[in-house]
């Protein structure tokens, strides 16, 4: 498989505006099926695969019910035009059906499935489901020629005697369990995630206010994925799951971390539970065991929630709709561009960029981290998922510990958040500040940034106080934008010395990383600012150096992304278009991923600027829409994508326009964006970040301490220099020079 060949090839074509190479498409017919559970983000990538598909001048089918609609033929195979898509990405479940299809277990059933493609001259297929359905594609794959010259023995269908056509199958990730190898994240699990984190809120709620502990059931029989990330998110005390080995007396480890938090003035318990977990003898074990023990062993009130079916349902959430967009219309590009000349390969997302794997190894993969499971074998089942699994294992251990035991005293920590607040940053707080009390410090925290240190606003952080915050939006310290001038670096060092500051911790947006390489520079005038300094990059703007993501860009994201869905609703009997103006200051990554994931007919990003005569054009795209029947048009605008054409004038110029075909509203949802709870992305980015900035604080012994910033960058979270992390900034926008998302804006112009 020519893995990184393809996700390298895709990253060109994204940036050239999907310009294909001048070869001819090596498909002209594909069709696009879901199949096995549902999972939220299918529609989405339906869509895609239908839009680009019909953009290459392609015919594209959808199968309804799955494997079920193949076998059937007739009216389960409907042709696909742009509008049959329109509107459903904000939709859970799947617009075409899904199924399980005994019937496809056979060869019977998969010959008639091959007659039915056959007929209709596909040559492409995309199916989207687990590794069960996919499994099925490589078998139809591995076939497909032998079925068909089998029909044609039948008489059911006519063969050219010099060549069997072939069929390209690509497959793409959709269970809610995030159970594929191959892809980091499947489609539906992030909002599948949300549901879950949603509910553990809620519980935390009612379970503090009466002193109860909750096993929460979350779906993941064979994963703990779901259990992990979920419990991470929101804030869980202790986690079972299938991927970890349990040893005979576990429930003691499990009951002593309880008792722990008790004693540490915590009321309550949320326990995530999988539904796949398994006593150290290999079966199954019950909610209701674990509910015995705690209510036995703990003498707690104790009640069991399941979740079940919640946890597919209900709109995908913003990235999910992002990754299925991506997904599909890669699903679509590589069948273009390979066509059956390789084996059937499944298209995942791999550090943050679309990766092909082969089917084979994808379903061989997957299906052994089960048979491990079954083994025993749990180290190499663990070793199966990937690292990021195994970190957030190990954070999650790192967070629920049964004794705090510091082996030496490392001084006060200064903790506060600074620049704009971003949701998220009180969840980087809450473990920051365990996870430093953990290691031996003392925490500090400064109210209102750098401002507040000014005035000397710092008190002490303990474990309790922060206990809740990993579901509160805003800053509890409080932020704000303040830059250090010379004439306050005396008073800095004054208060620092005061509280005899031995490290400190920022977590904020770009001013945060000014003022840190400030204090950085004034070092050898002041003995007080030579400490370890971190920085944790937290901004909706997704704006800053040296990461892909910052804390709170998709709770953000989110944020826009259901405030438009209401918007859409309310369109009623007019036919008009919606501008809705979104943050990101001089960075287009909101905007842009808002138009991808909310399906907007335009967007306009600073990084490009706005013309009269794309205006000109837009406007124009506009009419001949509303009159060929469209009844909704979504422009996304970037507050600073133009400082002439500035929404109201955009507006204006568009009402004008549009005269008696439509008239054009606009909305700026402003501080919406920044405001709510933060989503379960940006609480274990949060988290994640936390753990890195005190290990890395941790790793300062002798030498210069450092002054650096942590990052995500694929996979892995990195510390970089700030000085440097800053000479990756273009002045005065105030963005990265190189901008990842930005290769994604020829797909969102396209759909
Ligand atoms: P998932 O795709 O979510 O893993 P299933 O395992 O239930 O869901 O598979 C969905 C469908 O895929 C099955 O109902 C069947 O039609 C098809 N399928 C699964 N395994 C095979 C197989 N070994 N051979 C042929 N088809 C299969």
């Amino acid at each position: 498989m020519t893995d990184s060949r393809t996700s390298r090839q895709y990253a060109g074509i994204f940036q050239s505006g999907y310009e294909m190479t001048k070869a001819k498409p090596k498909v002209t017919s594909i069709a696009v099926l879901t199949s096995g559970g549902d999972a939220p983000g299918m529609n989405a990538a339906v869509r895609a695969v239908v839009r680009v598909g019909l953009h290459y001048g392609l015919r594209v089918y959808g199968i309804h019910n799955g494997w079920q609609g193949a076998v059937d033929g007739g009216e389960a195979i409907e042709e696909m035009t742009w509008e049959r898509v329109g509107g459903i990405i904000r939709q859970g479940g799947t617009i075409l059906g899904t199924a399980r299809c005994q019937a496809f277990r056979s060869r019977e059933g998969r010959l008639r499935a091959a007659v039915n493609l056959y007929r209709l001259g596909v040559d492409g297929l995309v199916v989207i489901g687990g590794d069960g359905s996919l499994t099925g594609a490589r078998i139809l794959s591995e076939e497909w020629a032998d079925l068909l010259r089998q029909a044609a023995e039948n008489g059911e269908i006519e063969l050219a005697a010099e060549a069997v056509p072939t069929l390209a199958v690509v497959g793409l990730p959709g269970s809610i369990d995030n159970d594929t190898y191959g892809s980091d994240m499947s489609i539906g699990a992030d909002t599948a995630l949300h549901r879950i984190v949603t509910a553990a809120d809620q519980l935390v709620s009612t379970a503090s206010a009466h002193q109860r502990t909750f096993v929460l059931e979350v779906m993941g029989r064979h994963c703990g994925y779901l259990a992990l990330a979920g419990s991470l998110a929101a804030g869980g005390h202790w986690v079972l799951i299938p991927e970890e080995e349990l040893h005979p007396r576990w429930h003691q480890e499990m009951v002593a971390s309880l008792q722990r938090g008790r004693a540490a003035g915590r009321a309550h318990g949320i326990i995530m539970l999988a539904e796949g977990a398994r006593h150290p003898d290999g079966l199954p074990l019950e909610a209701n065991a674990v509910k015995q023990i705690l209510t036995q062993r703990l003498g707690v009130d104790t009640r069991v929630t399941v979740l079940g079916h919640v946890q597919r349902g209900g709109a995908p959430s913003a990235f999910d709709r992002v990754l299925a967009t991506r997904l599909g219309a890669a699903a679509v590009m590589n069948l273009m561009e390979v066509g059956a000349e390789e084996p059937p390969r499944m298209l995942g997302i791999v550090n943050n960029r679309v990766k092909a794997t082969s089917l084979e190894e994808m379903v061989r993969k997957s299906r052994e981290v089960v048979e491990r499971l079954d083994e025993g074998e749990h180290q190499t089942a663990l070793e199966l998922r990937g690292l990021s699994f195994k970190e957030q294992l190990k954070l999650q251990e790192l967070l629920t510990r049964t004794e705090a035991n510091p082996e030496q005293q490392r001084g006060n920590l200064l903790v506060m958040t600074a620049g704009y607040d971003a949701p998220g940053m009180n969840a980087c707080l809450r473990v920051a500040t365990r996870v430093a009390l953990e290691q031996g410090y003392r925490v500090l925290a400064a109210q209102f940034g750098f401002e507040g240190l000014l005035r000397n606003e710092v008190a002490a952080l303990g474990w309790m106080d922060v206990s809740g915050w990993a579901s509160r939006g805003g800053s509890e310290l409080g932020a704000g934008r303040f830059f250090l001038q010379e004439e306050h670096l005396g008073r800095v060092a004054q208060v620092l010395r005061e509280h005899e500051v031995s490290a400190l911790l920022a977590i904020g947006s770009m001013s945060a990383y000014q003022n840190v390489a400030f204090l950085q520079k004034h070092r050898q005038e002041y003995a007080e600012l030579e400490i370890p300094m971190v920085v944790i990059p937290a901004s909706i703007n997704n704006n800053l150096p040296a990461t892909e993501f910052s804390i709170g860009a998709d709770t953000a994201l989110n944020n826009i992304v259901n405030a438009v869905d209401k918007l859409k609703d309310t369109a009623g009997s007019h036919r008009r278009a919606f501008i809705v103006e979104v943050m990101g200051y001089h960075c287009g990554y909101l905007a842009l991923m808002a138009a991808l994931a909310s399906g907007a007919e335009q967007v306009y990003l600073p990084e490009e600027g706005i013309t009269l005569q794309q205006l000109v054009e837009d406007v124009h795209r506009l009419r001949r829409g509303f009159e060929q029947g469209r009844r909704l048009a979504l422009i996304i605008l970037n507050e600073r994508a133009s400082a002439v054409y500035d929404q109201n004038t955009i507006r204006r110029i568009m009402d004008e326009e549009g005269g008696e075909l439509f008239d054009v509203r606009s909305v700026i949802l402003a501080h919406i964006q920044r405001g709510g709870s933060p989503s379960p992305f940006d609480r274990i980015l949060a988290a994640r970040f936390a753990v890195a900035a005190v290990e890395h604080l941790l790793e300062q012994q002798g030498g210069r301490p450092c002054c650096c910033c942590v990052g995500l960058q694929g996979k892995q979270v990195v510390a970089v220099d700030v000085e440097e992390a800053l000479a990756q900034i273009d002045w005065p926008h105030e963005r990265p020079k190189e901008a990842w998302y930005m290769e994604l804006k020829g797909l969102a112009r396209m759909l």
